[in-house]
Order: structure tokens, then sequence, then C-alpha cells
């Protein structure tokens, strides 16, 4: 064995201290070193030199000697054994946690898009729609529709749409640039992209789900294990195809890890199994004329279990009896110690975990485009809903205000005309493709009280998108209701600004 490869400071960011980092490993080896701490007595330095002495074809850079083709060949052969021996048959899926993946996705719609970061245990980052312009020819063509008579009307509409957005979005951007006057110590640049992203935040109702879209994801192999299979088992032809090529490029990194995934039959039997008990003529209720947060869902006296749940935190006593012993107190008590409990946080303090023994449910009715921002939340259960035509959509008051309301309100009839047609040749997945975002969509979102008070926070902020701010600002209003006490430690931005970039 060549000396270097015993060298572990190739490996180890130190090699006498207690902590240390991992690198240029391959991550399937980090998985099995880290493996080793539940079964072996020795430190992983230890462990690691005998994988490198024994397992050389797992290390970077090797080249097989002498008679290459058999060495290689063999060397092949003992790594795959080593990582079913492993990896796979060590029986628990929580190894392949510790090895990391890192995809760039480019050039999905943001349908699949969405079916992608559905994956609660990753991390993402995505083209946005309110810094980037989009041109005519940005979307993807879904596959069966694009193979059937309708392709052309697909196109028409997805080009239709684009072009409005075009129009919107230069009108907006020189409106911009005559409403505001650059104030002095900004570079033209900085100047350049407030009034840019003003307007995108305008036209972007416009783009539709088929909008290419860009990504990137960071995922642990367990978690794109389970998201390869859920991709492999949906309806849309796009995210299918998406799943195998992620799962190509992610077994180039991590190939022991995911050769589980494949398609599956409970995932795929699961909407049909369900179809029969859903009602043909569904709930018609009234197209709300704006987007709207309702709270449906939560515990009797929240504020009573939160404030048991402060005391059991800062070890008090017995889950039960404090909550007996909290319950009898006056509210105004429970409040003082919740206020107790919330108070000199800086600005980006998150409140404590007791927070977390509530939970409450909203339901979102709320424009596609604000959809995609609030999806990213992790922390939370997400039950959404088929983008449809049932619920309305939004119009920014920017487009009236530069004289495109006509041509929106156009554009916003063609699609639904166009998904009409597609749903009933192709069903509403499908169809979805051809709606702008400005088409509402019904969300159930359940979280606890601490993601609540992240959630309002982040949203209602002035940097925000005037339509989750709505959505986030109700979800508050909602709260300040029914638990007036819980609600009072949010932090929420309730103003209106007319210039939310400047
Ligand atoms: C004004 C604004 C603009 C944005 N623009 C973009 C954009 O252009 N493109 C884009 O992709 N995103 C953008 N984001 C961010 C994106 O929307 C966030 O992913 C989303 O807000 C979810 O919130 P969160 O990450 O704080 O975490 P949540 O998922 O709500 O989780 C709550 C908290 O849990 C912790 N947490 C959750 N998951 C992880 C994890 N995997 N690792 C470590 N900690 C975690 C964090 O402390 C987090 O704050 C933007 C956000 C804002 C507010």
């Amino acid at each position: 064995m060549s000396a270097h490869l015993l060298d572990l400071s190739t490996y180890c960011t130190n090699l006498d201290q207690p902590v240390f980092a991992l690198h240029e490993l391959p991550e399937e080896v980090v998985a099995v070193l880290f493996a080793y701490y539940s079964r072996s007595p020795l430190p992983l330095r230890d462990n690691l030199r005998r994988v490198l002495a024994e397992d050389l074809a797992l290390m970077p850079g090797h080249t097989p000697t002498g008679d290459g083709a058999a060495e290689y060949a063999a060397a092949e052969e003992r790594a795959r054994a080593f990582h079913e021996k492993w990896v796979v048959g060590y029986g628990h899926g929580s190894v392949a946690e510790h090895a990391v993946v890192h995809l760039a996705v480019e050039e999905i719609s943001i349908v699949a898009s969405k079916a992608l970061e559905d994956c609660r245990l990753a991390s993402y980052t995505e083209k946005s729609t309110r810094y980037v312009p989009f041109d005519t020819e940005s979307y993807v063509r879904e596959p069966t529709i694009a193979t059937g008579p309708l392709a052309s009307l697909y196109d028409e509409t997805c080009r239709d749409l684009l072009s409005t957005y075009g129009r919107v979005l230069a009108a907006s951007e020189a409106a911009a640039r005559a409403e505001i006057e650059r104030p002095a110590g900004w570079t033209q640049a900085r100047y350049d992209s407030v009034c840019r992203s003003q307007a995108c935040d305008v036209a972007r109702y416009l783009l539709p789900a088929a909008t290419r879209t860009n990504l990137g994801l960071t995922i642990n192999a367990r978690s794109l294990e389970h998201t390869l299979t859920k991709l492999y088992s949906d309806d849309l032809g796009e995210i299918r195809e998406l799943a195998g090529a992620l799962h190509r490029e992610a077994a180039v990194i991590v190939p022991t890890l995911v050769k589980y995934a494949a398609p599956n039959a409970h995932l795929r039997g699961r909407r049909a199994a369900v179809e029969p008990w859903i009602d043909p003529q569904p709930d018609a209720p009234p197209v709300p004329a704006t987007n709207t947060a309702r709270l449906v869902a939560g515990p009797a006296e929240p504020l009573s279990d939160v404030a048991a749940a402060i005391l059991f935190e800062a070890g008090a006593g017995a889950w039960t009896t404090l909550r007996t012993q909290v319950a009898a107190w006056p509210a105004e008590r429970q409040a003082e110690l919740l206020t107790a409990y919330l108070r000199d946080r800086e600005r980006f303090d998150a409140p404590g975990r007791a927070l977390e023994q509530v939970t409450f449910s909203f339901e979102l009715t709320l424009d596609y485009g604000a959809y995609r921002d609030v999806q990213r939340h992790r922390m939370c259960t997400q039950l959404g809903q088929v983008l449809d035509c049932r619920h309305g959509y939004e119009t920014p008051p920017g487009v009236a205000a530069v004289g495109l309301a006509d041509d929106y309100h156009r554009a916003l009839a063609a699609s639904e005309a166009a998904w009409e047609r597609l749903a009933e040749a192709h069903g509403p997945a499908a169809a979805q493709y051809v709606l702008p975002l400005a088409w509402r969509k019904r969300l159930l979102m359940t979280a606890n009280l601490r993601e609540w008070h992240h959630f309002i926070s982040l949203r209602t902020g002035r940097q925000g998108h005037p339509s989750y701010r709505r959505v986030a600002q109700d979800c508050w209003h909602e709260l300040h209701r029914a638990h007036p006490a819980l609600a009072a430690g949010i932090r929420v931005d309730l103003a209106d600004y007319d210039q939310a970039r400047a």
C-alpha cells in the first residue's frame, strides 16, 4: 500500500484531538465509519486505518497497479461486499443518513420542483421568481400532453402567459423606475435590482406552473432513497423522469444507499384506493376575494398546556401533576409565565421548545406563487390539493397601475379554458401545468406554536411578497382572535408597504 494512503491527515482535520472533521472520503465510507461507532470499541481513526488497509478501492484517487483489470475487479467486489455488509446489511437505514449528496437540478417545471421539495428532511435553494426574469420559452412540456392531441393548445397557453408576463414585467419595471427615486448612497446596481424585483413581484402571477426552474438540493442518502421512491411512484411523467435522472447521478456518489429506490405499489395505488370515498359533487365554497387563512384545529386549552410545558422543561414536576395544577390558575397567571419565558429575545432568538407542546392547523387558500414560498417550510405537515380553478385567482394592483389589467384577465381566462380541456383529456395533475401562479390552491398546514412563531415573523417581514405576507398576517389575526395571549408573544408585521423592496 502506498504510504500516502495511510497518512490519515489526508482524511482527518487533525490526528490528536477528540474532535475532528472528515474530508476527501467517499460518502459511503463516512457512513460506514460512523456506523462502526455503534459496534466497535475502537476510535474512528483506527477503523479508518483498517478500511484504508483492507478496502483500497474505496479511496479516492486509487489506481490499480500490476494486473490492473483483475485487481480492480477484485477491489470492486470487495467494496460491494463491504457496503452490503456494513451499510445495507447493518439492518438500520439511519447509517445512510451520514452520507450526503449535493444535486444540481436544472430545467424542471415548477410542478416537479414542488414534488421534489415535498421531502422535508433536506435543504433546497431554488431560482427565485422574485428576482430572476423568465423568457417566453422558459417552460417544460409535460410529456403526456406533449405527445397528445392538445400539445399545441398547451404550447400556445404557456407562450401566451409568458409573453403577457414579459409585457407586465417591462411595464412594471418602467413604472418602478419612474416612481422610485434613487436614494443617495445607492449604487446603480442596487437601484436596478430593486426596480427589477419590484416588477418581478407583480409579473410573477402570470408564470405558468410549467415554468422551468433550477434548484440545489442537499440531502442525506436515507432521505434521498425515500424521495426517489415517491417520485418514481408519481402519476406525472416529468416527475418519474426526474426520479430516474436523480437516481442515476446519486448512484455515482452513494450507489449502495439508493439501490432500493423503485416505483412503489402502495404509493401508486393510494389515490385510487381513496377514490370511492370522494363525493363526486365536491364542496363549492364561495370563491374568496383574496388569499385567506382559517384556524381550523387546535387544542382546547393551549395557553394552559404551554404554561405546564414551560414548568415541565424547568424540572418543576411530573406532566400530569403540572397540567392539573396550571389548569387551575387564572389565565392571566398563565400568560405572565409565557411572557417571562419569551422575554429578552433578540431578533434571531427562537422561542423555547415548550411551545412545541401545542399544535394548530390552518387551512390556507393562497395563490400558487405564495404556496411556492410557503411550501418550503419544513417543520410542519402540509397537505396540498392539486392546483385547479375552483378558488379563483389573485390580481396584483400593479397590473392595473400599468394599464395591463385587461391583458392580465384575458390571459387568466385563456389558461382556465385550456385547463378545462386538458383536465378532461389528461386529468387534473397534468392540466395544472398551464395554470399560472395567480390561481389559488388549498392547503392544510399543521405546525406547532414554535414554528408558527417562525412562520409568522418570517413571512410577514417587510421584504416578503405581499401575497404570502397577507396569508401570514391572517394566520396571526386568526390566532389572536382565538388565543390572544399566545398571539401576543409572536413578532408580526401588520403594516402594508407600497414599496416592500425599497
Ligand atoms: C424574503 C425571503 C426570500 C427568500 N428567497 C428565497 C429564494 O429565492 N430561493 C429559495 O430557495 N429560498 C428562499 N427563501 C428561503 C426559503 O423560503 C426558506 O427555505 C423558507 O423560508 C423556509 O424557512 P426556514 O428555512 O427558516 O425553515 P423551516 O423549514 O420553516 O424550519 C424552521 C426552522 O428549523 C430549522 N431548520 C429547518 N430545516 C433545517 C435544515 N435542513 N437544516 C438546518 N436547520 C433547519 C431552521 O432554524 C429553520 O428556521 C427566502 C426566504 C425569505 C424570507
